[in-house]
């Protein structure tokens, strides 16, 4: 189905922060599958630890044990918040999962009533009904109607949006910590915090969708955390199976409540294959010089970026973001920026607000860094010069 609009690229194979075409070009791959190939490509790590369990076993049910789980489990809750995790294959199975534990936890407490999640304009949370019904409004059900009930979208960042509508009836708070497809939107600490309490005082569940900035890609395992609050529920999904399709849901023993045996599952969720994958990233991702480095990194990249707006104001007009998530706000098309970028030898992402994304592989270096700013450079000059050409 003609659901994706693709250009004519298609890539032979990857390495680290490169991938090349057939003809041999390479191209530095500051998209990493939107947010997806958390250690760049064909990372030894992952290559053995796939292979190796392609070797042994690929899938087993979940009617059996299956010890990569119970291991991965282990290592993300000790690591975060949560007390408990279903793993599924995509970041829009984890928000499904979230959005059921909501209206179960409710259900359980004797508050069946109370089932509707407040959202934010401007969020991605995936494109199964319920969580395209989640997302903005407009953008993601238009022609699919009705949608599923019980979700109401207010402004991003809004706090006294979100007090004036909860109702009886408010179940949960639903957000990016940082809004990937939205346009690289970091929520504010104090907001954040703020609907940490704001949920306190009305026993709501607060629910984040790290599927894009969660598993590092912040500079902290989780993108929450730069606010000191935890959630009750997260989904994350894209860099904990860095290109193997992995998602989770995680949530507290108390939230989690009422997910017993039966109200939930998945065939492939969290199979040998995918654990075994999953665990090779967190033995490096969840580590914290590796995270420091992701920091530090990070922050050089986005001050080099300042330095290339501030050279080119009227193509660029601002930088944001946090970690390796980050934003260029442009004067000029997103899509067609994008597409000189990658005539030159350089990956992103187009984002709504028209930004574009760069969101690199987290195990980039220092000469990756100058290597795009030299791409941006020269495209921000192309630009130009085409401009003054059709004048
Ligand atoms: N949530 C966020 C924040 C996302 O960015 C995405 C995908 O881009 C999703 C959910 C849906 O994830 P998936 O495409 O794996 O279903």
């Amino acid at each position: 189905m003609p659901v994706y609009s693709r250009s004519k690229l298609a890539f032979e194979y990857g390495n680290g922060a490169y991938l090349f075409d057939k003809q041999g070009n390479r191209y530095l791959d500051f998209a990493a599958g939107i947010a997806v190939n958390s250690l760049g490509h064909c990372h030894p790590h992952l290559v053995e630890a796939l292979t190796a369990q392609a070797n042994k076993l690929w899938h087993v049910s979940n009617l059996y044990e299956i010890p990569g789980y119970q291991k991965l489990a282990k290592r993300l809750t000790d690591a975060c918040f949560a007390d408990t995790v279903f793993f599924c294959n995509s970041g829009t199975e984890a928000i499904e999962c979230g959005i059921k534990m909501v209206r179960k936890y409710h259900d359980d407490t004797g508050n069946p009533e109370r089932f509707r999640i407040i959202t934010f304009k401007g969020a991605f949370h995936g494109r199964t009904l319920a969580a395209a019904s989640a997302s903005d409004r407009d953008k993601c059900i238009e022609g699919f109607n009705p949608p599923v009930e019980g979700f109401d979208n207010i402004e991003f960042g809004n706090i006294e949006q979100v007090q004036n509508a909860i109702t009886k009836e408010t179940a949960a708070i639903l957000i990016e910590p940082v809004q990937g497809e939205g346009g690289i939107r970091v929520a504010p600490i104090e907001f954040l915090q703020q609907l940490r309490q704001i949920a306190d005082i009305h026993g709501l569940l607060l629910f984040m969708d790290e599927v894009q900035c969660g598993m590092g890609r912040t500079g902290r395992l989780f993108a929450h955390e730069w606010a000191g609050i935890t959630p009750d529920i997260m989904a994350t999904a894209k860099g904990i199976g860095g290109g193997f399709p992995l998602g989770a849901c995680l949530a507290t023993e108390k939230a989690a409540l009422g997910m017993t045996y039966g109200t939930h599952g998945s065939t492939y969720g969290g199979n040998p294959l995918a654990m075994a994958v999953g665990n090779a990233i967190a033995d490096i991702i969840i580590d914290e010089d590796f995270l420091n480095k992701v920091q530090m990194l990070s922050n050089s990249l986005k001050l080099r970026l300042e330095v290339v707006a501030a050279e080119f104001p009227t193509i660029i007009e601002s930088i944001r973001g946090l970690g390796m998530m980050l934003g260029i706000k442009l004067h000029v098309p997103n899509k067609e920026f994008a597409e000189q970028l990658r005539n030159n030898g350089l990956l992103t992402v187009p984002a709504g607000e028209n930004v574009l994304r760069l969101l690199p592989p987290l195990t980039i270096d220092d000469s990756h860094i100058e290597e795009a700013i030299v791409k941006l450079k020269a495209t921000c000059n192309d630009i130009i010069a085409r401009k003054e050409h059709s004048l």
